[in-house]
């Protein structure tokens, strides 16, 4: 079975560790060979940014070393037994920004990524050579080769009555979500293409799941790569999708914030009906929606169940795409 899985950072992270382990494949580490099953990640780009005149693509390496048992648990990202000497460094030269940490191990992962983008690269192979290293067991593509980059329009902090727009990293890691955005785009979208094999990659799926990952600045950027959308639309396999929103609230980080900027209520039935039907609607891509346990949402022409949704463990969240599969109508034993 060919499985697709749209993701963000952590919370795709840790629902692709789920999904491997659904399908039999080992959590963290490489597939064994001739494994029957696969999955390819489509991940967010839009969180990328230029710091100290490195690359850094947080949410494809949140999934890489999620996915190669390198990351650092407590944290969710970046790497375990991470050291923060070059930040320091940066940081008494009076660098800016200080406010983005750069881990040392991290360093080494964003300058081996520099080299090879200004040797030309496109990002779709540098991630498959770093994940040559990490061996996360599934095909992690980012959503597209070109540079896109999402901004936020907040009240200038220094003129209140003026907007200015941020770079994504600078509301969400400085100001973490607190100025309320105006409007959230990823700047870039409208002229970029899908990674190469991202189409066929959907189109051959057998299995097309939205991790519960932030609808608006991970799967929602994602969608806004022209042509996605279509593909997944006229894919043939069922699209079902894992609400990250809880009792109307995200389970982790500040996923409220970007809807209220998108005008969409922080609730599963809300951002179920933003995703949209597949067979109701022109634009929507749902056939499938898993709300948590206990609660109801009516989004019309898509199936809803709801089912215990927290990602505590890999087991709880093995059971959560054993579930997402089985309502796209395939199954796993
Ligand atoms: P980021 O790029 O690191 O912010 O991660 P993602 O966009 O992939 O995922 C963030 C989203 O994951 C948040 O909106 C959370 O609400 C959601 N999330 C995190 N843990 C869980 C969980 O255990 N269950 C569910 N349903 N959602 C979760
Ligand atoms: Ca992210």
């Amino acid at each position: 079975m060919k499985v697709v899985v749209l993701a963000g950072g952590v919370g795709g992270a840790r629902f692709l560790l789920g999904v491997k382990s659904a399908l039999g494949l080992p959590a963290t580490g490489p597939a064994p060979e001739g494994a029957e099953h696969s999955v390819t990640a489509i991940v967010n780009t839009g969180d990328d940014v230029w710091m100290h005149g490195l690359r850094v693509c947080p949410d494809l390496d949140t999934c890489m070393y999620t996915l190669g048992g390198g990351v650092a648990t407590e944290r969710g990202w970046g790497h375990a037994g991470e050291t923060w000497t070059v930040s320091a460094e940066l940081a008494a030269y009076g660098a800016e920004p200080t406010w983005f940490a750069l881990g040392d191990k991290d360093i080494a992962t964003h300058l081996v990524r520099t080299r090879m983008l200004r040797a030309g690269y496109p990002l779709s192979e540098v991630t498959a050579a770093l994940c040559q290293r990490w061996q996360p067991g599934v095909r992690l593509l980012p959503m597209t080769d070109e540079r896109v980059e999402t901004h936020v329009v907040i009240d200038d902090p220094d003129n209140p009555d003026q907007h200015k727009a941020v770079h994504f990293q600078e509301w969400w890691a400085r100001y973490k979500a607190s100025l309320p955005a105006h409007s959230i785009v990823p700047v870039g979208s409208e002229e970029a293409a899908p990674a190469a094999g991202l189409l066929d990659a959907i189109a051959e799926a057998d299995v097309v799941l939205l991790a519960p990952s932030n609808p608006v600045v991970s799967i929602g950027t994602v969608l806004a790569i022209p042509g996605t959308v279509e593909a997944i639309r006229s894919a043939r396999a069922a699209v079902v999708g894992l609400s990250p929103i809880v009792g109307n609230k995200p389970v982790r980080g500040m996923a409220d914030a970007c809807l209220a900027a998108i005008g969409v209520e922080s609730s599963a039935e809300a951002v179920g009906r933003h995703y949209g039907s597949r067979a109701h609607s022109d634009t929507g891509i749902l056939d499938g929606w898993l709300i948590a346990e206990g609660e109801s949402a009516d989004v019309p022409g898509v199936e809803v169940r709801d089912i215990p949704l927290m990602m505590s463990d890999v087991p709880a969240t093995a059971a959560m795409a054993r579930t997402a599969i089985a309502m796209a109508g395939c199954r796993v034993d």
